[in-house]
């Protein structure tokens, strides 16, 4: 199989990305320095996403990982499920949450370029 091509980015447009969340993962917040900023596919390329700057959003390595190929909602989907999937799979996860060290706080997913277009949805 083909590999699909990519668009390079210039340094230029590298920097329009970073500071898009002045240096903040779009997604969970975190600070990213310029160097370890990864560019992340809105839509992802395989389900149609266009290689260009208005699709991308700048991302920890964590949250790129994460995401991989799913669109936003899947990645949210995947986020929520989360709690799920430890308290199913992982014995340390239960013992933690028993003993009161791990407390579920609810599987609420609301991304940090949510919080920046909208910050009245963190309230209520
Ligand atoms: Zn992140």
């Amino acid at each position: 199989m083909e590999k699909t091509k990519r668009h390079r980015f210039s340094a230029r447009e590298r920097k329009q990305v970073f500071d898009m969340f002045e240096g903040h993962c779009a997604y969970c917040g975190c600070e990213v320095t310029f160097r370890g900023m990864q560019m992340d596919h809105k839509v992802p390329l395989h389900i149609g996403g266009e290689d260009n700057i208005e699709n991308l959003f700048p991302a920890c390595r964590s949250c790129n990982h994460y995401k991989h190929s799913l669109g936003i909602e899947e990645f949210r989907k995947y986020l929520a499920g989360i709690n799920q999937r430890l308290m199913r799979d992982s014995i340390p996860f239960k013992v933690a949450v028993r003993f009161g060290i791990v407390k579920h706080m609810g599987d609420k997913v609301i991304f940090y370029f949510e919080r920046c277009e909208k910050p009245e949805a963190l309230e209520g």
